[in-house]
């Protein structure tokens, strides 16, 4: 039994829910034979519970994928060939390395059949000389393809009883390719029905990560770094214990070590702080990948791969006290855009720059209004064209590009007036543009030129990150996490 976030319980279908460990291991960590080996020693120090393993493509091969999909889809089809013969190859080697026998003689088998079709899809893109985002997915989902059957008998053949479950018959996703959502309560009913009857019998189900279907069984993907997403829908819907991402990173940082090189982890931070660095740009997890995890309240693990023995980052659902501000990000290729109308905004005006920007599907990150004005930022500036063409005749839109988001995030930011000034201190000789803090407690945002950034996130760090890390109340809440083996 779990108890949500929302107080309700939960009662998970597989008995030991309470047991269950769902590890996602990222590009990096399946890259070669002994990233593989790795991976094997860390699922066999979690068989004390009952790990479900999660898996990205092999670092580099969703790119290369992406990019022999549009050599073929521009004509160059011996171009688009010889990439994916290469990721072939790299395949083949590493289960050769990995998996003996019979076991290897299958698994030959089943990447020659992968690999035929992934051909005959250039083949068919090349001849429509079209790449379109339905026929992106379904050349990517190759990658989680392959990686998950390789894993799967590279476990087997450490003595693990492994089982390949394919996520796309698992996981539902509307049809907004590129970046589809799950239709969520076929999708639990779905893991529950394929997964739980393998847990019963004790063996540890492999999948693809990013890869899903619609209702009908069109491929879809969850957007790049969705297999984190993956991994807590897996979690959610089996009422796991922890989810873990595993990569090649030490956990969250407080900030981006190549920019800081005194950066250091984050070892608990809350899940809204979490969703909040990643949605201002953090590279660590999928904007996306809270969201289950916080609804039935299940800790998220990021840890390194390469030194598994290390604590790494703990995601949970409440963080009380501690340094204020818990890390530093920054958003570079920002535009900041403006509208003006003479008439004044109301609400028609703002109704018709939502339509508009809904309509050119252009995200938008911040929004603040005045008289006469709309400020808004958009990550791409490839829709505004559009969207001035719509909207003359009620605002002028005009736009500045090369301008980066810096934010801070922390629980109680908000409610320490100090915080803000010692910031705006640290920028005061640079062109601070920008400044909304109100839209959630737990950032402070701003806006600099893109030349400015890394200066300016390196000033705040020194300023908040000077004292060793203060302990923090964590109200009760205990770690689940236990390192096992
Ligand atoms: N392979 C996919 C990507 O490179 C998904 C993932 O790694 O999470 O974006
Ligand atoms: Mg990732």
């Amino acid at each position: 039994m779990r108890r949500q976030a929302n107080g309700r319980q939960r009662q998970s279908r597989f008995e030991r829910g309470d047991d269950l460990v769902v590890m996602k291991f990222g590009g990096t960590s399946v890259e070669d034979t002994a990233a593989i080996r790795r991976l094997i020693g860390i699922v066999q120090s979690r068989l004390g519970a009952q790990p479900v393993v999660v898996v990205s493509a092999l670092a580099r091969v969703t790119d290369q994928l992406l990019e022999a999909g549009s050599a073929a889809a521009q004509g160059h089809l011996g171009t688009a060939l010889a990439i994916v013969r290469s990721a072939y190859v790299r395949h083949e080697q590493l289960a050769d390395s990995l998996v003996d026998g019979s076991a290897y003689s299958a698994l030959d088998h089943e990447l020659r059949d992968e690999f035929r079709d992934l051909e005959s899809l250039l083949h068919d893109l090349e001849v429509s000389r079209a790449l379109d985002l339905k026929s992106q997915d379904h050349l990517l989902s190759f990658g989680e393809c392959f990686s998950s059957r390789l894993v799967k008998e590279a476990l087997c053949q450490a003595g693990i009883n492994a089982a390949h479950v394919d996520a796309r018959a698992c996981i539902v996703t509307d049809a907004r390719h590129g970046q589809a959502s799950p239709v969520w309560d076929v999708t639990e009913q779905r893991l529950q029905q394929t997964v739980s009857p393998l847990l019963e019998s004790r063996r540890v189900p492999v999948l693809g990560g990013f890869i899903a279907a619609t209702y009908d069984g069109v491929p879809t993907t969850l957007g790049r770094g969705g297999s984190d997403f993956s991994a807590a829908i897996v979690g959610a819907a089996l009422c796991a214990s922890r989810v873990e991402i595993w990569s090649d990173v030490d956990g969250v940082m407080t900030a981006d070590p190549k920019l800081c090189s005194d950066a250091r982890v984050i070892r608990r931070m809350s899940f809204d702080e979490a969703a909040e660095l990643a949605h201002f740009g953090a590279k660590v997890l999928h904007p996306s990948t809270l969201a289950p995890a916080m609804r039935e309240n299940i800790p998220v693990y990021v840890l390194n791969s390469r030194r598994p023995e290390g604590e790494g980052t703990e995601i949970v659902a409440r963080a009380k006290g501690g340094n204020v501000v818990s890390a530093i990000t920054a958003k570079r290729t920002v535009a900041a855009v403006e509208i003006e109308s003479t008439q004044g905004v109301d609400s028609e005006l703002l109704r018709a720059v939502y339509a508009a920007f809904y309509r050119h599907s252009c995200a938008v990150d911040l929004m603040a209004t005045s008289l006469r004005h709309i400020s808004l930022l958009v990550g791409s500036t490839a829709a505004l064209p559009l969207i001035a063409a719509d909207l003359r005749g009620v605002a002028d839109v005009r736009w500045e590009n090369h301008k980066a988001l810096v934010c801070l995030v922390g629980e109680n930011i908000r409610r320490q007036p100090e915080v803000a000034s010692r910031i705006f201190a640290a920028v005061a000789d640079m062109d601070v543009r920008v400044v909304c803090q109100a839209a959630s407690d737990r950032t402070i945002t701003f806006l600099v030129e893109e030349s400015k950034v890394d200066e300016s996130v390196q000033r705040l760090h020194g300023i908040f990150f000077s004292q060793p890390e203060p302990a923090r109340d964590w109200g009760g809440i205990s770690s689940a996490f236990c390192q096992a083996g």
